[in-house]
């Protein structure tokens, strides 16, 4: 990897992705194989005047060990320590970095239900802090190369040349590539905003989903959604991009509102396997069936961790032609695949996809039905046939995608 991306990738990654401000923290979460990426970020960090910054390490041979090797009452105990550094992070509203480079088959081998019964008692008594410090900070994921990940993507190269190809893959789909990224990526933004604004002005009802693969879906959208896109702003003000690469337009499904079938267009990488050629049943906004050719079991631990995993929590549209979907690699992350097409999402809603969420109290979140889960899965469901039509209130009907791309 030539270091001269490492200079323009951290730069995009703090000017662009978390805007930091002056004075404010910076927590970085990165692998400990990634240490000279994250040297350039921490730098870059100092240079935009960071007050503080941090680097959280792991590192997923390890996180493998402990998983098999330590109890399951071990791993579910919060420490006093940890929960008082999610208090900290609750109130100081760092910014913060996630570096990903994880091996998608990390966790095979690993007893499924131990690991999702350990995310969930975790995440119960985490929730709290997570709750209070949602939507305030400014928060990106980005990805670099590990070998375990290239090999998975490039199976029939050696290291290098696999990781040689992948960071290729992401050089170009973040548009490090030309000679300004900051300058490509605020073309970018004003692009997809011009989308999410385009749907918002529709204010749509409902959507209907159609695909030759037997995708015969209508989904309600959750009334007073807002359309969101690469660029979100914080409660303290501030704007973001979550997602480095991003191309989707995403809100809320209606809990209860989701209807008819949807098939899966690419593999989901779930917990360290594959899952392909599903098909999801909903009635009434429940996924009451799902089968798959392949990874049928950890699909379904998955939707029966809570039961807000079998609700959708996120509906986005991204065209067939996307520049994730042309580079015709699937890459096993999320981050990437997610981008490559139209996708739904089991579990966890996002509070901002509701006009006038600044002011709601937990109470009237539960009242409209938000989708609140540990969970939160993307699954592709984008074709190179796709038709998606919106109805308005008034019934009034518009093709939002057609032949999977965008129509409006
Ligand atoms: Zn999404």
């Amino acid at each position: 990897m030539n270091h001269e991306y490492y200079v323009k990738y951290a730069k995009l990654a703090v000017k662009v992705g978390i805007n930091l401000q002056k004075g404010q923290d910076v927590v970085i979460r990165a692998s400990t194989a990634c240490s000279e990426f994250v040297t350039e970020i921490v730098k870059e960090c100092y240079a935009n005047e960071a007050r503080s910054v941090s680097v959280e390490w792991s590192n997923d041979g390890i996180e493998r060990l402990k998983l098999i090797h330590e109890s399951e009452e071990t791993l579910s105990k919060v420490l006093d320590w940890q929960e008082a550094k999610a208090k900290y992070n609750a109130e100081t509203i760092p910014c913060s970095i996630y570096v990903d480079d994880s091996d998608p088959d990390a966790l095979q081998g690993v007893d499924m239900q131990k690991y999702s019964n350990i995310r969930v008692a975790r995440y119960q008594v985490l929730k709290p802090y997570r709750d209070q410090s949602e939507n305030k900070d400014q928060w990106l994921i980005i990805a670099v190369p590990s070998v375990a990940w290239a090999k998975k993507v490039f199976p029939n190269d050696t290291d290098e040349e696999a990781v040689r190809k992948l960071w290729e893959a992401i050089i170009k789909t973040t548009r490090l590539d030309g000679d300004d990224p900051v300058e490509a990526w605020e073309k970018h933004i004003a692009y997809l905003k011009e989308k999410s604004q385009k749907l918002n002005d529709l204010n749509l009802d409902y959507l209907t989903y159609h695909s030759s693969n037997g995708t015969d879906l209508t989904l309600k959208l959750q009334p007073n959604h807002e359309w969101l896109s690469a660029r979100e702003t914080s409660l303290q003000g501030y704007e973001f991009s979550a997602n480095m690469p991003t191309e989707e337009v995403f809100t809320m499904p209606k809990r209860d509102g989701v209807n008819g079938v949807v098939v899966s267009t690419k593999p989901l990488s779930l917990q360290g396997q594959l899952v392909e050629n599903f098909k999801v049943t909903f009635k009434d906004g429940k996924a009451v069936e799902v089968v798959a050719e392949k990874g049928q079991h950890v699909l379904e631990t998955m939707l029966n961790m809570d039961e807000a995993s079998r609700y959708l929590g996120e509906v986005a549209l991204v065209p067939f032609n996307s520049p994730i979907n042309e580079t015709g690699i699937l890459f096993s992350n999320t981050l990437f695949d997610e981008n490559a097409c139209c996708h739904l999402a089991f579990g966890a809603a996002f509070k901002n996809n509701i006009k006038g969420y600044e002011t709601m109290t937990e109470e009237q979140f539960k009242e409209i039905g938000f989708n609140d889960s540990v969970n939160h899965v993307d699954f592709m469901i984008g074709s190179e046939d796709l038709d998606i039509i919106g109805t308005d209130h008034e019934g009034k009907t518009y093709q939002i995608f057609k032949n999977g791309v965008w129509a409006i």
